[in-house]
């Protein structure tokens, strides 16, 4: 054991490899976790909650990819036994260890594969992602250190992801292993100091550590809300499109908010325009509008998708994550001014493309504008014109006649209350304040995607009356999307005239 790494037996914390990987992101967040363990902010949401058991469930593929090996199969709490089984697997020299575990230096980690060639050991990390990310190269960092304070000798390291080129039925090449050894040794130069370091703050008070990048990068931390409490309004990272270290540079030269930017600042337009808007603290709507909305062509559909894309590719032509279109909804409008409503959504495990595709047609038959917000319907409907040869006119066709609102709200408006974000989620509130998602049992897209995915493609829910349920949920979800978007236009139409 190296003189600068605790002993497990100096501290009265024993942390998991993810627990340390918090502590990478941040010593508070870290901190929270060990002593605030039952913090409602640490309850799993139903979308990470799936990616966490998808993520185990692409861990459990990769053994097959992986060879035949010894799997170290006990429940996640029994540590010691775990490491006991994988002393005796060691001793045996077993070829391939799957769930293999160690602790020293204070910390334990469960190897996904560890692979022997003689003497020398191969730490293989699953991950479901379809590339190495920065933040792997800490994870397996991590897992190394421990080994090698328990004696392994480790000299290689790798990362074994999906494969974004895999296209199902074919699923032989799902998975690709990285060498990342080099990155590898370069982060263990500093990793013993920062795990020192993680244990004495630990063993102190709740640190002092100001909002910064590290809030959101690798991922969003869970205690975003009680950080950022205190943070002033308009803070400089909301700025439109601003880059993050960019961003953090003015903060840290005492350019914290909208309110205070250097006067030489170059700014894109929409982003002077946000800050036109935050200082004057009123909308502002640039007179183009009208003649942008007077394009749209009569009679008007506005459209909507929900999609799955699942981690391993269940249909023809697919690639992992790869988004398929499993339900839509289509409002209409009328010379009356009332609208017409459509709605699909598929029913099974079978492959729903040439169906969503053909009502798809049908639905959209007759309109003249087809709206959508954003541009990822017109991405899926690309993609349904490939996999659906027979529609394939009608959807190029449809594709030829979608408009994209958001960049003609972006191009005309700013409310003070988009926070430098152009998302639904951002603009509705602002200026549809008294339209809500708050009544409906599904109110959020990932949400929607993660029940669609558990329904299609597990069979989740099992009985017929809480499927026809969820059925009815997620259709009145969809539907609440098209109807924002009708009494987003609706809006829309009245500040061009105001
Ligand atoms: S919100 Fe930011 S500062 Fe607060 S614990 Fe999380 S990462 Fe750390």
């Amino acid at each position: 054991m190296s003189s600068d790494t605790p002993n497990a037996g100096a501290t009265p914390f024993r942390l998991s490899k993810s627990r340390v990987c918090d502590g990478l992101q941040c010593h508070k967040f870290l901190w929270w976790r060990i002593h605030d363990k039952n913090a409602p902010e640490l309850v799993n949401d139903p979308a990470t909650q799936f990616r966490l058991e998808q993520g185990s469930e692409i861990g459990t593929l990769a053994r097959r990819y992986a060879g035949p090996g010894e799997l170290i199969d006990l429940p996640w709490d029994q540590i010691d036994q775990k490491l006991e089984a994988t002393a005796d697997a060691m001793r045996r020299l077993a070829p391939r260890i799957f769930e293999a575990a160690f602790g020293a230096a204070g910390s334990f980690v469960a190897v996904d594969i560890l692979e022997r060639d003689g003497p020398r050991y191969t730490v293989v990390e699953v991950k479901s992602s379809t590339k190495v990310k920065p933040e792997h190269i800490g994870d397996v960092a991590v897992q190394v250190h421990v080994l090698r304070q328990a004696g392994v000798n480790v000299t290689r390291a790798e990362v074994m992801h999906l494969n974004r080129e895999c296209v199902a039925p074919d699923l032989s090449d799902l998975f690709v292993r990285e060498d990342v050894s080099p990155k590898v040794e370069t982060y263990l130069l500093d990793l013993p100091l920062e795990l020192k370091q993680q244990f004495a703050m630990l063993a102190g008070p709740l640190p002092d550590v100001a909002i910064g990048p590290q809030c959101f990068e690798p991922r969003d931390c869970p205690f975003i809300e009680r950080c950022w409490a205190a943070a002033p309004p308009h803070h400089v990272t909301s700025l439109y499109r601003i880059r993050s270290d960019t961003a953090w540079a003015l903060a840290s030269d005492g350019h914290e908010t909208l309110f205070d930017l250097p006067p030489d600042l170059r700014l894109n337009v929409v982003a002077a325009r946000q800050v036109r808007a935050v200082r004057a603290g009123e909308m502002i709507v640039e007179p183009g509008l009208g003649a942008a909305l007077g394009a749209l062509a009569s009679p008007v559909a506005f459209l909507d998708f929900e999609t799955v894309g699942p981690a391993v590719p269940a249909w023809p032509g697919c690639h992992p994550y790869m988004p398929v279109p499993v339900q839509f909804s289509v409002h209409t409008s009328r010379p009356n001014g009332e609208y017409a409503h459509c709605e699909w959504l598929t029913d099974g495990p079978g492959d729903p493309r040439p169906a969503i595709a053909r009502a798809l047609v049908a639905a959209c038959r007759g309109a003249g504008s087809v709206l959508t917000y954003s541009s990822f319907e017109r991405a899926r409907i690309r993609t349904l014109a490939e996999h659906v040869p027979e529609l394939s006119q009608d959807l190029r066709e449809l594709d030829a006649r979608l408009v994209d609102l958001e960049p003609i709200v972006r191009s005309h408006v700013y409310h003070p209350d988009f926070v430098g974000s152009f998302s639904i989620k951002e603009v509705l509130p602002a200026l549809v304040p008294e339209l809500s998602y708050d009544h409906l049992a599904v109110n959020d897209g990932q949400v929607a995607s993660v029940l669609l995915n558990r329904m299609l493609l597990r069979a989740d829910p099992a009985t017929p009356e809480r499927r026809a349920a969820l059925r009815a949920d997620l259709l009145e979800y969809c539907k609440m999307d098209t109807w924002a978007m009708v009494k987003l236009v609706e809006r829309l139409r009245e500040l061009a005239v105001a």
